[in-house]
């Protein structure tokens, strides 16, 4: 039997310049991460022990009283607002999504983001009520009092670049108010590399997804205090059976610390700077698009190649070269979450050195084709996006008869 997935079930190879998306498969997990997961998916092991070693683990990497591994990030931010529901009372964690009692979750509004699905609904599902916090560009801190002053069970802040910046509290206000009004602090980091801030500044629990930076099997890592980690764990024995972390995803996430405690990080970040320089420099001579080297929104150690495209000049919309980059073979993906205001950024993590100059390459053919063949600049931005609302429901698509 062929063992290559791509070829036994006619999979679209991809060239991924966009960063690690859930929806493209995250990340790719290297074999030393790998070898760990298989050995333990040909055996039998005591789940409450592996987690505890787990624990462990998160412990030290993240400098947190305790942790476990949870399905994903998202499914952490539902069992960490659970837990502060029902605490370690096991009739109350059997009973959820019902609950007795204080419900409410605080969240600045500008954190309500959606990062494939809303971060509101990850809380609700635990049967929490949502209680948004200012509005989306001004968080100041007599809305998270007055808020605060009315009861919760917990507090929840997102550290994401979807987040809106303007005039928002930042996490050391936020964490030092909801400290004074014991309430306990949710900290999603679920993409951010920085895993030992929250809990230094007294998060109760801190979130951070196995899959994306840390390029780890599918997985979830919470972080925090001894109490709130247990009342966290023991939600699989609820709702938390809905979003199980099997033995692959606990022990892929474990080896996914280890690697990163060891990797060489200056040697990473100068691969990725070099494969930003080389998109510079081979894209620069293009008419109508103008590039400069991007620091990460929230503060990672990553630049990205921004290329902000003059449509007239170009001959193309950023939206319809991103649409023709993902049509081609194999499918090249770029971060187009803001192509709407004209931009395309390339991502240089998750590319090796071989196809950043496929990267470059298509690009450049890709505007020179529009120019000369005169098909850019056909589909309106209006066009474009309900082109791609329909595509969402028109899963599982249609496959070539061949
Ligand atoms: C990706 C992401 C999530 C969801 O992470 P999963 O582990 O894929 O569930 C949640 N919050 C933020 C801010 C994210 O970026």
């Amino acid at each position: 039997m062929n063992g290559n997935p791509f070829e036994r079930w006619d999979l679209t190879p991809v060239i991924n310049a966009s960063g690690t998306m859930t929806f493209l498969g995250a990340s790719r997990v290297p074999a030393e991460a790998r070898a760990p997961v298989d050995r333990i998916l040909g055996a039998f092991v005591d789940m409450d022990e592996l987690q505890s070693r787990a624990g462990a683990i998160i412990a030290r990497v993240t400098g947190a009283e305790a942790g476990c591994v949870t399905a994903c990030s998202a499914a952490a931010m539902t069992q960490t607002v659970a837990a502060c529901l029902t605490g370690t009372n096991l009739s109350r964690i059997e009973s959820l999504p019902r609950s007795e009692g204080e419900r409410r979750v605080v969240l600045p509004t500008g954190h309500i983001v959606n990062y494939g699905a809303p971060v509101d609904q990850a809380i609700r599902l635990a049967g929490a009520d949502v209680v948004p916090v200012g509005a989306v560009n001004a968080c100041e801190t007599w809305h998270l009092r007055d808020a605060l002053e009315n009861g919760a069970a917990a507090a929840m802040y997102v550290v994401s670049h979807h987040a809106a910046r303007e005039n928002e509290l930042p996490m050391d206000v936020f964490i030092r108010i909801c400290r004074d009004y014991d309430v306990p602090v949710i900290v999603d980091m679920a993409s951010e590399y920085d895993l030992t801030g929250p809990v230094s500044l007294g998060a109760a629990a801190a979130i951070y997804s196995g899959h994306k930076f840390l390029s780890g099997v599918t997985s979830g890592i919470v972080a925090g205090k001894s109490d709130m980690i247990r009342a966290t764990y023991l939600q699989h024995r609820g709702i938390g059976r809905t979003m199980k972390a099997g033995k692959e995803s606990v022990v892929g996430a474990m080896a996914a610390l280890e690697i990163w405690e060891k990797r060489d990080h200056a040697a990473v970040r100068a691969a990725e700077n070099a494969r930003v320089a080389f998109w510079m420099r081979a894209l620069s001579g293009l008419p109508g698009l103008s590039l400069d080297s991007h620091a990460d929104w929230t503060g990672n150690p990553i630049s990205r190649v921004r290329i902000t495209v003059a449509p007239a000049t170009a001959g193309i919309h950023a939206w319809e070269l991103a649409d023709r980059l993902a049509a081609r073979r194999p499918r090249i993906a770029v971060r187009d979450g803001l192509v709407e205001r004209q931009e395309i950024y390339l991502d240089p993590c998750n590319v090796t050195d071989d196809e950043a100059e496929t990267v470059a390459e298509a690009i450049v053919e890709e505007v020179d084709r529009a120019k000369t063949a005169g098909y850019g600049r056909r589909m309106t931005w209006s066009d474009a996006k309900s082109i791609r609302e329909a595509s969402v429901l028109s899963w599982p698509g249609e496959r070539d008869a061949s």
